[in-house]
């Protein structure tokens, strides 16, 4: 019983950072940008994009303050970004969901757990930038590159190494950045960006296995078509939809190899 009351409290204290990394993933997108379009930093502190008015701290609480100000700067009523709310959002289903499958394990893979929480971090920056200006920051890419690596050795040390994880390893990453960069380079980069392939290569190395590369490539595809569909647009960044898909495929990893293990 106290284990379960244990376990709940984690879950919600990792929604509550997620939504929290999901606002700064948002302004550090903000400020990456503006620092790319040489503007002025607008300083440590948030500020109303609009009219520059500094937020107060009850004006930058996560999911709450946007809900209290009807998504709306209080001084000059200026909608504030779509973006903005779901980033808060999916940081504090993803963080609560990952949290909630890392403590159902045996044992707890707590270096695994933070490397998972950081990479997502990076990667919703990523989403949040490809979704807004269609193109990807190279130095958080990297840094996502380096989180997925740090997972990959970590996956091998943990399971020892075998040939059978190393080839799927591999299969992994030629599955995802394989396809996106022979598709990055005959599209001539029409369909598929530079930081698509790069962040594939990131994704295609966290996930370790050829079979959870394989399930992210459609289920990417799949929410990709899905919300083109819905939102009647024939061209949609898809960096977003690589990331939501790869927290899906971290969370029900399980159910995904129990499957497609043969
Ligand atoms: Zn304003």
């Amino acid at each position: 019983m106290v284990m379960e009351y244990l376990r709940i409290i984690v879950i919600v204290f990792s929604a509550i950072f997620g939504a929290a990394f999901g606002s700064f993933a948002c302004c550090q997108a903000w400020r990456i940008r503006l620092k790319e379009e040489g503007k002025k930093d607008p300083g440590r502190r948030s500020v109303c994009l609009n009219c520059g008015k500094r937020l107060t701290w009850y004006e930058n609480i996560p999911i709450i303050s946007w809900i209290l100000q009807g998504g709306k700067c209080r001084k000059c009523g200026k909608k504030i970004g779509k973006a903005e709310i779901l980033a808060e959002v999916f940081g504090a289903v993803s963080f609560g969901l990952i949290a909630w499958r890392f403590l159902s394990a045996g044992t707890i893979n707590y270096i695994g757990f933070s490397l998972v929480l950081l990479m997502i971090v990076g990667m919703l920056l990523l989403a949040i930038y490809d979704a807004k200006w269609q193109e990807m920051p190279v130095v958080v890419l990297v840094y996502v590159i380096i989180m997925g690596l740090a997972l990959a050795v970590l996956g091998i040390v943990q399971t020892g190494v075998s040939m059978n994880g190393i080839l799927s390893l591999l299969g992994s990453v030629a599955l995802l950045a394989g396809t996106y960069y022979l598709l990055y380079l005959f599209s001539k980069e029409r369909l598929v960006g530079e930081g698509d392939w790069m962040l594939c290569l990131a994704i295609g190395l966290a996930l370790g296995k050829w079979q959870l590369a394989l399930v992210e490539l459609f289920l990417a595809n799949f929410i990709g078509s899905i919300v083109m569909v819905g939102l009647g647009k024939k061209k949609a960044a898809f960096g977003p939809f690589l990331v939501i898909a790869f927290v899906a495929i971290v969370v029900l990893e399980d159910v995904i190899m129990h499957y497609l293990s043969f």
